[in-house]
């Protein structure tokens, strides 16, 4: 912690450094926290403060910061062989040992690893498996992948056409060919004149709607996260994942699930599929696999699939130089056997996701929230001008952005997507932390609420 780099590292970060999904010159004017150094669930900034990291970096330290045990296992791995590749027949000890262990901890009919950089490429990977697998059962027409709206499924190309976030679309189109999007189960945002369980089935029904307009002879497969992480933590009703995959059986429709935030706890279950009871075709998964301490993705491939790719597939022509990338996997191994070792999965669905279900709904009494909703570790707040009858602040108020920088400026880091504010904070939290974020986004709530009543913003 040094003070003084403070001023000259945002002046260098202003004129060489173009930061992800940011207004480039509106960073520029306001100028970079600078993130040093971190410890469990706290990041510290250059100026000296701590901050309680409710959002695990993005969605994806599941582990919390500074274990050395995943330190160890980079370094002895970099030592020991720092890059080799699985292209041309070759392999090494890490990527074998770490699909091993994922197809142990996956769903039974899941018994294959294909491995990506990134939860972008995975999903990328999961377009041309797809397309790939129906073409080889002779029917080639079946291409269509049907998403969600408002879903994020990755920044490359292919991730962002499988997104339905609409000023991604905007943004150096066209987009893939062959993606059609249908309705999110964003009940509180889009379904309170029905009941949460009318919602979910009509929002399956939008998906059997759309097949029935494609034609199913042209559906490949329908992909969706359990629950919708960077659209607004959004859970849906109970009666949707029944009712879709009813649907998707009808008509022979693969389901991917994209496990890149659900997997790996933060439903309380290995992946969020078992959540819900699925079955997923494909898996795509990324984030809490290294608990972010490494960049390393992949596809979990269940058998249907994977017996098509394998026996009648001859090359696939598809893989990156990362692919399993020795480091990266070794790191991984290690964070899956100590998530096994402290119980983390179980911690989260049998304590911790209860506890902080039951302080975080104590949130839904405040004046400027219409909701408060969790499920395992991941959690969000609706923020509302009305209590009684949902209705949002004005836009131009901007209540969401501000109850961030409130909660950023009072040592914590919660998200904000419009006026949804979400946290999704690392497994390894405490019941006494739990109860400091909890006290913390409330006075960040008071504050946003006297700030926007005298519209004093700055
Ligand atoms: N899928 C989901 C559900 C995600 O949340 C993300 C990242 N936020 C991605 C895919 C893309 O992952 P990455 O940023 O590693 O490419």
């Amino acid at each position: 912690m040094n003070r003084p780099i403070t001023g000259e590292l945002q002046a260098l970060d202003r004129a060489h450094h173009l930061h992800p999904f940011t207004d480039f010159k509106a960073l520029g004017e306001e100028g970079s926290r600078i993130v040093t150094h971190a410890e469990g669930v706290y990041i510290h900034d250059s100026e000296g403060n701590r901050i309680l990291d409710g959002m695990a970096g993005l969605w994806c330290v599941n582990l919390g910061y500074g274990r050395e045990e995943l330190v160890e296992a980079a370094t002895a791995q970099l030592r020991e062989l720092p890059y080799y590749n699985n292209f041309f027949k070759t392999t090494h000890p890490p990527a074998v040992r770490l699909a091993e262990k994922l197809c142990q901890l996956a769903p039974e009919h899941v018994n294959r690893v294909f491995f990506t950089g990134s939860g972008s490429e995975a999903n990328d990977t999961v377009l041309r498996m797809v397309r790939r697998y129906w073409a080889l059962k002779g029917r080639p027409d079946k291409h269509i992948v049907i998403a969600r709206e408002n879903a994020y499924h990755g920044s490359t190309v292919a991730g962002m056409s499988l997104g339905g976030m609409a000023p991604m679309h905007g943004q150096g189109g066209p987009c893939v060919p062959g993606i059609e999007h249908v309705r999110q189960p964003y009940w509180f945002g889009e379904g309170r004149d029905q009941s949460p369980e009318a919602f979910g089935r009509a929002c399956a029904q939008a998906i059997e709607d759309k097949i029935l307009t494609l034609g199913e002879d042209n559906v490949a497969a329908f992909i969706a996260e359990p629950v919708q992480g960077a659209g607004g933590a959004i859970i849906p009703p109970e009666s949707y994942w029944p009712a879709v995959k009813a649907v998707l059986a009808k008509y022979d429709i693969l389901l991917v699930i994209d496990e890149v935030i659900c997997g790996f706890g933060r439903l309380g279950e290995w992946f969020g599929s078992q959540h819900y009871g699925l079955e997923p075709d494909l898996m795509p998964i990324a984030k809490g696999l290294s608990s972010g301490y490494l960049p390393i993705g992949g596809v979990l491939v269940g058998d249907r699939v994977a017996t098509t790719l394998i026996d009648d597939g001859g090359e696939f022509f598809h893989g990156f130089t990362y692919s399993g990338h020795p480091a990266c996997a070794a790191v991984a191994l290690k964070n899956l056997e100590l998530m096994e070792a402290e119980n983390i999965v179980e911690r989260v669905r049998d304590d911790l996701g209860p506890y902080l279900a039951s302080r975080w709904s104590e949130l839904a009494e405040h004046p400027i929230v219409g909701e408060a909703r969790s499920l395992g570790l991941v959690g969000a707040l609706e923020l509302v001008a009305d209590q009684a009858s949902g209705a949002r602040f004005d836009k131009s108020l901007g209540a969401g952005s501000l109850c961030r920088d409130l909660c950023f400026a009072n040592g914590l880091v919660m998200r904000s997507v419009g006026d949804t504010m979400i946290i999704s904070p690392p497994l390894v939290i405490t019941r006494e932390q739990i109860d400091e974020l909890v006290r913390l986004a409330r006075q960040a709530l008071d504050e946003t609420a006297r700030r926007l009543k005298n519209r004093t913003f700055e």
